[in-house]
């Protein structure tokens, strides 16, 4: 191998053969060492690489550093965050939606930050969803893409990421990228946003730069409506709220469902704990259960 100087950086976008990573201060275009093919080694979009510039300016991968995790849907790797949007109105926010995101998204090894848009249609003070989730522990923004508010807040939080958003269509996940990345001009409306677009067709995921720093996909994830593959034992430790509980129960392994002397059950009476998350644990372990049923 050639000597000479390795720069690191983040792969932004891969098409036909060539990968697109940033240093810091550029762009390079860079194919893979060919030795790749051979080792199995694939690179993905948010991958950390090393590469070695060649004379003509582009530059060849020669190292793939590891991967904290990888996402499937979009492909990207090292997600650190995922905002899930949701709208505050219109359309009115599913929590049992909002639930399931949060589980992926657990499972995924991906840290949550949820995002209620469209806040200029509500009195954020008395929305009882932020409160809710605020209490479980989550961390929440409240933003309106359209009247520019919140928005600096988000940005900061994502500052120097790799981010994914996720949540149903309509609740303003391309009018945000708009407002977070000046002159993008994503098409906005529910039909013909590129974001929703980006689901059914094959066209490549790519991050996009924050100005302040940080990249976001510009393909929404974590929009599975069938739960993750878990034991119903795995299911608890995924809410945060119920689970820090559960060490008080009686018996160890339990569900929190009728055994006696439980925990979370007692933390949900007193009000500890959201009645609102333990219906949707409840309503999950019984998916779990069902599924376990088919095997
Ligand atoms: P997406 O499907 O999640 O990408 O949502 P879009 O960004 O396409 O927005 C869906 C609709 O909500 C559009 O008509 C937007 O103009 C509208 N919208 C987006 N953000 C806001 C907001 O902050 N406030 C209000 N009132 N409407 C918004
Ligand atoms: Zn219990």
């Amino acid at each position: 191998m050639g000597g000479g100087i390795l720069v690191q950086g983040t792969v932004l976008k891969a098409t036909a053969g060539f990968y697109y990573v940033h240093d810091g201060r550029k762009v390079w275009e860079c194919s893979l060492r060919g030795k790749f093919r051979l080792t199995g080694t694939t690179v993905l979009v948010g991958d950390r690489v090393m590469l070695q510039p060649r004379p003509e300016g582009t530059g060849l991968i020669v190292d793939v550093l590891p991967r904290a995790n990888s996402l499937l849907r979009p492909p990207v790797a090292n997600v650190e965050l995922a905002v899930i949007v949701l709208a505050c109105a219109h359309p009115d926010p599913s929590l049992l939606l909002l639930d399931r995101i949060l589980l992926q998204v657990a499972v995924a090894g991906v840290q949550p930050l949820i995002c209620f848009n469209k806040s200029d249609l509500v009195e954020p003070a008395e929305f009882a969803p932020a409160r809710i989730y605020r209490e479980a522990g989550y961390r929440i923004f409240f933003t309106s893409a359209l009247q520019r508010q919140g928005i600096d807040a988000l940005a900061e939080a994502l500052c120097g990421r790799i981010a994914v958003l996720a949540g149903p269509s309509g609740a303003g996940k391309s009018s945000l990228l708009n407002a977070l990345i000046p002159g993008l001009q994503l098409k906005v409306g529910a039909v013909s946003s590129k974001l929703q677009r980006g689901r059914h067709t094959t066209r490549h995921v790519e991050l996009l730069g924050l100005p302040a720093g940080g990249w976001v996909a510009d393909t929404p994830g974590f929009s599975s409506l069938t739960l993750p593959e878990l034991k119903k034992s795995e299911l608890a430790p995924l809410f945060p709220d119920l689970h820090r509980f559960s060490q008080h129960c009686r018996f160890r392994g339990c569900l929190h469902v009728q055994e006696p002397e439980c925990a979370v059950r007692q933390a949900v009476q007193s009000g500890e704990v959201s009645e609102l998350r333990y219906r949707h644990y409840l309503q999950f372990l019984q998916e779990i259960a069902e599924q376990e049923r088919k095997y």
